[in-house]
């Protein structure tokens, strides 16, 4: 925590600028050491853009840049900060870093300044990982969803409901002190009913953030017409579509975006469902099963032509969690068909599409969205790592059981499941957490210099 770091700030390659931050106790001083700084000394105007030339230890000059001096406390790490805006080169980079390091400050490690901050108490837990959210944003409704990490609304709920538990535990030790007095323990299953609805909030309120991508997997038997629907959802030409059963191998994807949401469509060789010949039929339909199994939702593609769509459906050859099941080429239906079409469709049980029509497909994209969307909170929903999502969990469970207790007026297990609760609120807060792998592991996904 002593040392000085420094990293470049932006991403590699050339650009029109970059910039180089520095945080730690010596970082105006070594900035000044590397300035010319005959003009002024940038540390005699704090905050303020200075443009100055950068120079060697033979005062040879080597860029024209622009620098701020951040005094400590009030900076990004809560220590003195430094922030040099160079020309945006590699070399250039290179030359500015290789001056600070010989001056006496050492390269930062992946997130370390955000680690200073969240360490120097300048930011909680749920706020420095709104950092990271943030940077990997790919849409604006990413976008939105982390800066509620950011801006503590995330974290603010969390303290809320962490007071609320804090008072209710006051009040259950002491219907626990004076068992006679019924009032207390009527309150206090009250209040654990509304610190129940808070955490089930929450829990409404947040997406799972390893699921920013989700794959949208369509497999099937040969010929269904996956790879038309494939191109038909994208709306472009990826997979190759022919009468032949057998065209796709490898899995195919795209990228297309749902409602904000990001969605990797991946078309399947069809499943032969016998046994195969080929070297190469046995390894795509492993390669086949392989994206079944992984996938985020599973679209089971059937032919409308084929008729029996209760057999088709049994065919899937590993079931997962959760499957849409689709029935295309309703194109192909006749008109006394239709009827047979709707009723089965208002079931709810499988979706009639066509990928030559379009038929459905609005409906079906919609679902997709939907599904996704439950399963993995909404596209802007605040983005919490599994970790936090675990967590939070665990809060609303232990919550649960709370209420089940008092309700059997075991009033002291009650107090238990709330300290328990209110101890995983804590860890979400990063306020009790004793392990330093558990930082490590978060702050390694930053970049360097964030
Ligand atoms: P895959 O093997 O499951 O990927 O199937 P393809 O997408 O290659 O399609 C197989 C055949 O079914 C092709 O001849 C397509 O033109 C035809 N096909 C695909 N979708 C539809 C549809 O919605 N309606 C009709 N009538 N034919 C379709």
């Amino acid at each position: 925590m002593n040392d000085t770091i420094v990293a470049c700030s932006t991403p590699q390659g050339k650009g029109a600028i970059a910039v180089v931050r520095m945080s730690g106790m010596r970082a105006g001083e070594i900035l000044a050491g590397v300035l010319d700084i005959k003009i002024g000394d940038p540390r005699k105007s704090p905050r303020k853009l200075c443009r100055r030339w950068l120079v060697d230890e033979n005062k040879n000059k080597l860029d024209e840049v622009l620098v701020v001096f951040f005094p400590a406390p009030n900076t990004y790490t809560g220590e003195e900060m430094v922030e040099i805006h160079c020309h945006g080169g590699e070399g250039i980079v290179e030359v500015v870093m290789e001056e600070m390091l010989k001056a006496g400050a050492r390269p930062a490690k992946k997130g370390e300044f955000t680690r200073r901050s969240f360490e120097s108490g300048k930011m909680d837990l749920s706020k420095a990982e709104g950092v990271l959210r943030l940077i990997n944003a790919a849409t604006k409704d990413e976008v939105k969803g982390a800066a509620k990490l950011l801006s503590g609304e995330f974290g603010a709920l969390l303290k809320t409901l962490r007071k609320d538990m804090m008072v209710g535990l006051a009040r259950l030790e002491a219907a626990i002190d004076f068992p006679d007095d019924v009032d207390e323990v009527e309150q206090g299953t009250q209040g654990i009913g509304s610190m129940l609805d808070k955490a089930q909030k929450i829990e409404k309120s947040i997406r799972k953030d390893s699921q920013l991508e989700h794959d949208i997997v369509l497999a099937g038997r040969p010929n269904v017409g996956k790879s038309s629907l494939m191109n038909a959802l994208a709306e472009r030409k990826i997979s190759i579509v022919t009468r032949e059963p057998g065209t796709t191998r490898d899995a195919i994807h795209t990228m297309i975006l749902l409602n904000g949401l990001r969605i990797n469509i991946v078309d399947t060789a069809g499943l032969m469902l016998r046994e195969l010949s080929s070297e190469a039929e046995r390894e795509s339909e492993l390669v086949a099963k392989e994206k079944i199994k992984d996938a985020s939702v599973l679209l089971w593609v059937m032919d409308f032509s084929e008729g029996d769509f209760e057999k088709q459906k049994s065919m899937l050859p590993l079931p997962v969690q959760p499957t849409m099941y689709i029935v295309n080429k309703v194109d192909l239906a006749r008109s006394d068909q239709v009827e047979h079409v709707h009723s089965i469709q208002d079931e709810g049980k499988m979706m009639f599409v066509s990928a030559k029509t379009g038929q459905g497909l609005e409906k079906l994209k919609m679902k997709i969205s939907d599904t996704l969307i439950e399963e993995y909170g909404p596209a802007s929903g605040i983005p919490v790592s599994m970790r936090q999502k675990d967590m939070i969990c665990r809060v609303k469970e232990s919550l649960e059981q709370a209420g089940q207790r008092m309700r059997a007026k075991q009033i002291e297990l009650a107090a238990e499941d709330l300290k328990a609760a209110i101890t995983e609120t804590n860890c979400i807060l990063g306020e009790s957490l004793e392990a330093e792998d558990i930082l490590d592991v978060i702050f390694s996904e930053f970049c360097i210099g964030k």
